[in-house]
């Protein structure tokens, strides 16, 4: 397979403009022909030499690809199906992920998927129930913001889609690197929110080097309870997380989140609720309630929205800004926890 060009910095751009005899100051050209003008074809490289476009076609692509299918919900929201060839332990493994938009007022905000399936095994997920297969490159996530009919009017990104960000660091880092460097698309961080569920090591090095907003799910505060919906509990207990979090400044620009999916009977009560008011106590962040979306084979529902909105006012009356999320795509399997990367009659 040839490498991707999508996702090289400017000093590699130079380095592979200069192995294709290309002058030095073409890696600028190219960074600008893929991040600035986003053209699909070496051909549209208008201002390189066209011996020099034929090098670069023999020895690399653009990693550009179109979407092989699209759903669109009743509420607007559009996911789209990329096909994608990821190694796994050694071999080459095709499967698909999505990508979903996300309309609302003037936002339009990409959902983005960073693995193919997932290792970490949530048990009310669809994404965790196929597996793993395999780390997206920095070339397919950013594909995802580029391939699409609204690219150009994408406002924000979460990585919220298949996989677990920070499982696939050096990849994820190098497409934020792209998407925020004034080279790259020249996004404001704050226009980013990584999803995680607590990759200890790896959160800490987020924090460190990236100033993009931070999602962490949490979905239980006991760490028994959570443990049987969540192995990573086990590695990577949710208070140690909570409290590496602190040791950051949330007061600014960057913010967190903590997402929170309901489940009638499981984590709903006072007591949860109460349990995570003493987990965020004093830190500045917010809460987002979640609706489950039913799956098979997994216990429990969504809780009734006056449930939700109980629990709401109770984190709320103690000081912890809580809002309900509202559910965007269910009929269209593009809400939270049912991204699957599946061949769908309607997406193709
Ligand atoms: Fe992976 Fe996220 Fe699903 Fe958990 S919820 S299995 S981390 S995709």
């Amino acid at each position: 397979m040839k490498e991707s060009l999508l996702g090289k910095t400017p000093s590699e751009m130079k380095e592979i403009a200069l192995a294709a005899g290309l002058p030095a100051f073409a890696g600028k050209q190219l960074s600008e022909w893929m991040y600035g003008r986003r053209v699909h074809s070496f051909d549209g490289m208008t201002n390189l030499s066209k011996v020099g476009r034929e090098v670069l076609k023999r020895r690399y692509e653009l990693g550009v690809a179109e979407p092989a299918g699209v759903a669109e919900s009743a509420d607007g929201t559009r996911k789209y199906l990329f096909p994608v060839t990821c190694p796994v332990g050694g071999a080459w493994e095709a499967s698909c992920v999505e990508a979903v938009v996300i309309p609302d007022a003037d936002r339009r905000t990409l959902c983005v998927s960073s693995q193919a399936g997932c290792k970490m095994g949530c048990r009310f997920c669809m994404t965790g129930r196929q597996g793993f297969h395999g780390n997206l490159s920095a070339a397919q996530i950013l594909n995802q913001f580029i391939a699409i009919p609204e690219s150009g009017e994408l406002t924000n990104a979460v990585f919220m889609g298949m996989g677990e960000p920070l499982d696939n660091f050096d990849e994820v880092m190098r497409a934020i690197t792209v998407l925020t460097a004034d080279w790259g698309f020249a996004w404001s961080p704050k226009r980013i929110t990584l999803s995680t569920i607590g990759v200890l090591p790896k959160l800490r090095r987020y924090l460190d080097e990236c100033k993009c907003h931070l999602a962490v799910s949490v979905h239980n505060p006991f760490p028994d309870e959570r443990a049987s919906l969540m192995p990573v509990q086990k590695a990577w207990p949710l208070r140690d997380v909570v409290d590496l979090i602190r040791q950051y400044d949330f007061t600014g620009q960057r913010r967190v989140s903590f997402e929170y999916t309901m489940f009638a009977g499981f984590n709903d009560d006072k007591r949860h609720a109460d349990a995570l008011v003493r987990l965020f106590s004093g830190l500045e962040c917010r809460v987002n309630l979640i609706r489950f979306h039913r799956i098979p084979d997994f216990p429990y529902e969504t809780s009734p929205d006056a449930v939700m909105m109980r629990f709401r006012d109770r984190l709320a009356a103690h000081g912890v800004t809580t809002t309900i999320r509202s559910s965007r795509g269910e009929d269209i399997l593009a809400a939270c926890g049912l991204l699957a990367g599946r061949h769908q009659q309607d997406m193709i």
